[in-house]
């Protein structure tokens, strides 16, 4: 037989117990460990909510509860906004087994008019609700991540066959800040591979192109451009801001300016390298495991390592090393996932071989030890005997 409202509404007033908000306040001041789940909207628990609730729309509640609340025994209060749609989601909770759930009367609307705290998350326009959306459905990720990819700083070492990649997908997955330092332009031998720059913009600084490309990507992000060439005078300067570091610059006096600087400001280096039909891809994380010194303490001997000019690179190739480094990047910023630190990821692509090395920190390491030697910032360039630096 059909049930009328009112009947449905009075048998699940049987089964579940009503909390008024004085007393759901009351048990949470006492520090009694209920899980709030708000079972309106999203948009309607985006303007305001308890503080800690989950969120999980009535629609959404059969097929999610248990992955947002995976014990059945969890003493759960649901709420809405006015405590009718949280009485029939306690009753299907109820029905799925779980042991102890109340629905608090009045919902939010009167928790609000009774003064108590809320909170309310980041507001997201219509647009950026649409673009993230993928992010959004993703629990680790979730609203809470996005405003935190908002929030970051990203600074790109070069924008080249690295940079390229790792800005564009940063950019799109809605990084706020991206930072490029480049003092290059365009040249057409880098169409091969550095896909921020086209045609048209051949003879252009490479920054402004860096930028045009990412605006026109995401209008959410703000691109600083530093057209200037990266040296122990500027680095630090350059770096302070920035929460990672990703370096997409192929040759060896910046590859050991930017590591002892990071290590000396303390900021994570998302590093990258490209040979041929090689690459690799690794995190270096001060106080947490090895710098590019614990592995190769000093550079090179000028002339002994070709660059990227002399020895020729895949095309394509950047663009899987930068990807990597693109999604370490976001894992750094997100706190999600094991990064690559003491790891590296190393690719061939004739072979189509990947190989994970484990990488050890070096206690004697002459910048990131307790005792370091270099406690200065070094210019290479007369070492190497490298007159221009170029990126990747
Ligand atoms: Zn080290």
């Amino acid at each position: 037989m059909a049930k009328t409202y009112k009947q449905l509404m009075e048998e699940a007033r049987q089964v579940i117990p009503e909390a008024p908000v004085e007393e759901v306040k009351t048990r949470l001041d006492r520090g009694e460990q209920w899980t709030l789940l708000d079972v309106r909207e999203r948009d309607e628990y985006r303007e305001g909510h308890l503080e800690g609730a989950l969120s999980l729309p009535r629609g959404f509640l059969e097929i999610r509860v248990e992955e947002t609340v995976p014990e059945k025994h969890t003493p759960i209060i649901a709420y809405c906004a006015g405590g009718v749609r949280s009485l029939m989601a306690a009753r299907t909770l109820k029905e799925m087994g779980y042991e102890n759930v109340m629905s608090m009367t009045g919902g939010y609307t009167a928790w609000k008019h009774a003064g108590y705290t809320w909170v309310a998350d980041r507001q997201f326009t219509p647009e950026q609700i649409t673009r993230y959306a993928r992010h959004f459905t993703l629990p680790e990720v979730g609203e809470t991540g996005q405003a935190k990819l908002l929030d970051a700083k990203v600074l790109c070492i070069g924008a080249g066959g690295l940079g390229s990649p790792v800005a564009l997908y940063l950019a799109a997955a809605g990084v706020g800040t991206i930072g490029i330092i480049d003092h290059d332009v365009v040249d057409l031998s880098n169409l091969q591979r550095q896909i921020l720059h086209t045609n048209d913009r051949v003879g252009m600084p490479k920054v402004k192109s860096a930028q045009q490309t990412l605006n026109a990507l995401n209008p959410d992000v703000r691109v600083i451009g530093f057209n200037e060439r990266l040296s122990s005078e500027n680095v630090m300067r350059i770096i302070t801001d920035f929460d990672v570091i990703v370096n997409g610059c192929d040759n060896f006096p910046t590859r050991y300016l930017i590591n002892d600087a990071c290590v000396m400001a303390k900021k994570p280096l998302v590093d990258g390298s490209i040979f041929q039909f090689e690459g690799q891809a690794t995190v270096f994380s001060p106080g947490h495991g090895p710098c590019y010194r614990c592995l190769f303490p000093e550079p090179p001997p000028p002339g002994a390592a070709p660059s990227c000019a002399e020895a020729g690179v895949l095309g394509v190739l950047p663009g899987l090393v930068g990807c990597v480094q693109a999604v370490e990047a976001m894992k750094l910023i997100l706190g999600i996932g094991r990064p690559l630190i003491g790891r590296m990821l190393h690719f061939d692509t004739l072979s189509a071989e990947v190989r994970m090395l484990k990488l050890r920190r070096d206690p004697n390491c002459v910048v990131c030890s307790d005792h370091p030697k270099i406690t200065e910032l070094i210019d290479y360039e007369e070492f190497c005997g490298l007159h221009t630096a170029k990126a990747a």
